[in-house]
């Protein structure tokens, strides 16, 4: 017997229709003789509208309020399984985060998950029932108020669980077929990936590809999780996120379809696939006097205001003005306190202003065979310009190069440099089940 842990997104629980199929699928899965616990997220764009109807009664809502209402979400979909699961006959039992042992930071609307006490989940499993449990949100350890993890944390919420619990893989139930050479909504001929590491799909959840949150990846690969990630709507393979012995070792406990496991490769490919990110935003510090200590001075100032920035380029300083610029990306959410907290120091860096563009796209080439293949960067730049799309901003890490670009150009930039590695399927296999992709 193997516990396993299923999470189902939002596209997956969208309406009573689907929330029946669903149902049937974890009876199935309990009826083969598995422990289950369900994580579920909420109906469709649920957490989309209450944030909207927030918005409508305040510009600025308590951020323990929003809390409060987007953890509604999650808590009407989990009753609606159990009350389908019962319908088939099973026992269901429906758990909070808070219930199921979920402790996590104080910080509202992005909480990190400190620990899990999963004393009442095993309870209902050793009982013979399946354990629902609420996604995306837990109870703080200090303040004790309500938590949520940030958008599309389910699949951590899950990970964490099926870690707590020793399961022995977590399946992500998702609107598509598994994880794709590029996101299958830009690009309809990416191919299923059937195995991809965990370094890999790091890289391509920081980059963007919302099929995995990042913090589930980070959660997988340091307790061992394997992850499947799989369609609700289908019974195709899949994609298994896990490193080679881990996969190995659910091969052997026989979770891997045997004529799936065939087609898995297990060297590793040049380039594993494309991403993109459309949540930045660039600011340009314009005219920083190149002296000892000008860049601390702004970047601590920005680390003091608690905002992660990702690229950062300084031009070389004009001979006659011994001024630089320097830009760097950030999250858009991020975008207005950056500014605010930029022009606190105007007068004290000396810099001449302050430039803002959301309206950029991050296009990202990830492999981890990159480390020994020169010459990846010169021909992905080289698709780019083909495509006549412009390089804003560069960064590399080992096994990915990222570009910034208008966000107009995103989408040609993923098709250009996808078809450049020769990573499109012969046939259109990425199909899109359902979702709005919002
Ligand atoms: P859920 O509601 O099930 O959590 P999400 O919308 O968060 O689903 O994630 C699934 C979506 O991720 C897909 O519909 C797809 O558009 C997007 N996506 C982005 N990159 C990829 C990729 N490389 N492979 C598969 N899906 C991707
Ligand atoms: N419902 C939350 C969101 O939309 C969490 C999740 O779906 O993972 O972000
Ligand atoms: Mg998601």
């Amino acid at each position: 017997m193997s516990l396993v842990v299923q999470k189902y997104g939002g596209s997956s629980v969208a309406d009573a229709q689907c929330i029946k199929r669903v149902a049937q699928r974890i009876v199935a899965t309990k009826k083969a003789g598995h422990e289950v616990v369900v994580v579920v997220s909420a109906m469709g764009d649920t957490t989309d509208d209450l944030r909207d109807l927030a918005q409508q009664v305040s510009p600025l809502p308590p951020p323990r309020e929003l809390d409060m209402l987007l953890t509604a979400g999650e808590r009407i979909s989990m009753a609606l399984l159990a009350m389908a699961i019962a319908n088939l006959g099973q026992t269901a039992k429906s758990y909070t985060g808070s219930q199921a042992g979920v402790l996590t930071t104080s910080v509202h609307g992005k909480a990190k998950i400190i620990d899990i006490t999963p004393g009442r989940i095993r309870k209902a499993l050793d009982e013979g029932a399946i354990a629902i449990v609420a996604g995306f949100q837990g109870v703080s350890q200090d303040t004790k108020e309500i938590t949520t993890l940030g958008r599309g944390a389910s699949d951590t919420t899950a990970v964490a669980l099926a870690a707590a619990l020793d399961a022995d893989v977590c399946e992500i139930y998702t609107d598509v077929d598994g994880v794709f050479t590029a996101d299958p909504r830009v690009v309809p001929t990416a191919r299923r990936m059937p195995r991809i590491s965990y370094a890999e799909m790091l890289e391509m959840a920081a980059c963007g590809s919302k099929v995995l949150h990042l913090r589930c990846v980070e959660y997988a690969r340091r307790y061992g999780v394997p992850i499947h990630v799989r369609s609700s709507f289908s019974n195709q393979p899949g994609t298994w996120v896990a490193d080679a012995d881990t996969y190995q070792a659910a091969v052997e406990k026989g979770l891997v379809d045997a004529e799936a496991a065939e087609g898995v490769e297990m060297e590793q490919a040049i380039i594993s696939g494309v991403a993109h990110d459309r949540s930045e935003a660039k600011i340009t510090v314009v005219a920083v006097p190149d002296k000892v200590g000008e860049a601390a001075r702004i970047f601590s100032t920005l680390a003091t205001a608690e905002i992660n920035l990702d690229m950062i380029v300084q031009n070389v300083s004009g001979v006659a003005t011994g001024r630089t610029d320097i830009s760097f990306s950030l999250p858009r959410e991020d975008g207005q306190t950056a500014m605010n907290a930029l022009a606190k120091i105007k007068e004290e860096v000396g810099f001449e202003q302050l430039l803002y563009d959301d309206r950029i796209g991050k296009v990202s080439l990830i492999g981890a065979g990159m480390r020994t293949n020169p010459g990846v960067a010169a021909r992905f730049f080289a698709a780019v310009a083909e495509a006549g799309v412009n390089i804003e901003m560069i960064s590399t890490s080992e096994i990915r190069v990222s570009v910034v670009v208008d966000e107009d150009d995103v989408d040609n930039a993923v098709a250009a440099a996808h078809h450049a590695f020769e990573l499109d399927a012969d046939e259109v296999e990425a199909v899109v089940y359902g979702g709005t992709g919002r």
